[in-house]
C-alpha cells in the first residue's frame, strides 16, 4: 500500500490513478504537535460525522466519497484496522484555498475585529461583543500552507487572483449555503456552529466537489446552545479543553511526555457529547 501522506490526523493511501484511502487515525493535535497519547475511537467518531454531514448536503453539491464501508475497498486495503475509521475518496484536484465559514465572532476573528473593525477586509458593524452571531455569516478564506507552516487568511480578491472570478464566487456562496443548511440543523440539536471549514476540489470534468472532513470537531467550532452567552469566550466542544489543560500546565510550547488518563477522558467525553448531540444517537450503537 502505497502511504502518500501521514497528516497530524491522517492518512491517506493512493488506490489507484482516481482513488485514495483516507484513514483517520485516533491522534490529536493541538498547538500544532500531535499529542504523546491518543484520544481512543476518536477518528471513528470523525469519519462517521463527515460521512454523515457528506450525505446531508449531497443536495447542494457533490462530495468525494465514494465508500465508507470495508467491504467495498480493495482486497489489499480490507484492514480490520481501519473499519469505521476510513473513506475511498474519489482522488481530485484540490483548491489551494480552505474556505472558511464564521457565523460568529469568536478566536482570530474576535481579535481582529478589535483592532480593525475587519475581518480578512470584511467590514463588520460596530459595537458588537464576543461570540455574538454576526449579521450575516461570512467567508474568509485562507491559503492552505505547506505542512509545518500556518494557513495564512486572505482577502476575497486574493482569492479570486489565486481561482479566477467564476470559481471563487462559486465556493463562497456554496460554503455559505453548507453552513447555513448545517447550522440549522445543528440547531435543532443544541448546539451552535460557530465556524467550519471546507475543502473543495474539481473532478477530471471539472466539477466542483466538496472533499476532505467537514463539520467535524477538529474542522469547526461547536458551541452548546444551552450555556452561549455572549460577551465571553464559549465552551467548544472539541480539544479546547486539552489546550487549556496544555497551557495551564506550562505546554503551551512543549509537548508533554503523556497525558493524564482524566485529560483523555474527559477530552473525548467532548467529542462524544459532539457526536452524540448531532447525530442523535449514541456513539456505542453504531461501531
Ligand atoms: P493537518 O494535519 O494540519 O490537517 P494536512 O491538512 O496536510 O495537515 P490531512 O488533513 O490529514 O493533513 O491531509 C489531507 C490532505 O488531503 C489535505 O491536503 C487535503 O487537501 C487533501 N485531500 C482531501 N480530500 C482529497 C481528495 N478527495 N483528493 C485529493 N486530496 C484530498
Ligand atoms: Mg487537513
Amino acid at each position: 500500500m502505497k502511504n502518500i501522506s501521514s497528516g497530524k490526523v491522517r492518512d491517506i493511501y493512493e488506490v489507484d490513478e482516481k482513488r485514495l484511502l483516507m484513514v483517520v487515525s485516533d491522534r490529536i493535535s493541538a498547538f500544532d504537535h500531535i499529542m504523546p497519547n491518543d484520544i481512543p475511537q476518536k477518528g471513528i467518531l470523525l469519519n462517521q460525522m463527515s460521512a454523515f454531514w457528506f450525505d446531508y448536503v449531497s443536495d447542494l453539491i457533490p462530495n468525494h466519497v465514494l465508500s465508507t464501508k470495508l467491504d467495498d475497498f480493495p482486497k489489499e486495503f480490507q484492514n480490520e484496522s481501519f473499519q469505521g475509521r476510513s473513506m475511498l475518496v474519489k482522488k481530485l484536484k484540490m483548491l489551494p484555498i480552505e474556505c472558511i465559514v464564521r457565523g460568529y465572532l469568536s478566536g482570530s476573528s474576535w481579535k481582529s475585529y478589535l483592532q480593525t473593525s475587519e475581518i480578512c477586509g470584511i467590514k463588520i458593524q460596530k459595537g458588537m461583543k464576543e461570540s455574538e452571531k454576526l449579521p450575516t455569516p461570512i467567508f474568509t478564506p485562507s491559503s492552505k500552507a505547506h505542512s509545518g507552516s500556518h494557513d495564512e487568511n486572505i482577502t476575497f480578491e486574493k482569492a479570486i487572483e489565486l481561482l479566477g472570478e467564476d470559481l471563487s464566487e462559486k465556493i463562497k456562496s456554496k460554503s455559505i449555503e453548507i453552513y447555513d443548511k448545517c447550522a440549522r440543523y445543528a440547531l435543532s440539536k443544541g448546539l451552535i456552529i460557530a465556524d467550519a471549514k471546507f475543502e473543495f476540489g474539481l473532478d477530471n470534468n471539472g466539477e466542483l466537489i466538496i472533499a476532505d472532513e467537514i463539520l467535524t470537531p477538529d474542522s469547526s467550532r461547536f458551541w452548546l446552545l444551552d450555556t452561549y452567552e455572549i460577551g465571553r469566550s464559549q465552551d467548544s466542544l472539541d480539544k479546547q479543553y486539552l489546550r487549556n489543560w496544555l497551557s495551564m500546565n506550562g505546554y503551551a510550547n512543549k509537548l508533554p511526555n503523556y497525558l493524564p488518563q482524566h485529560v483523555i477522558e474527559m477530552t473525548k467525553s467532548k467529542y462524544l457529547e459532539c457526536y452524540e448531540k448531532i447525530m442523535g444517537q449514541s456513539f456505542e450503537v453504531i461501531i
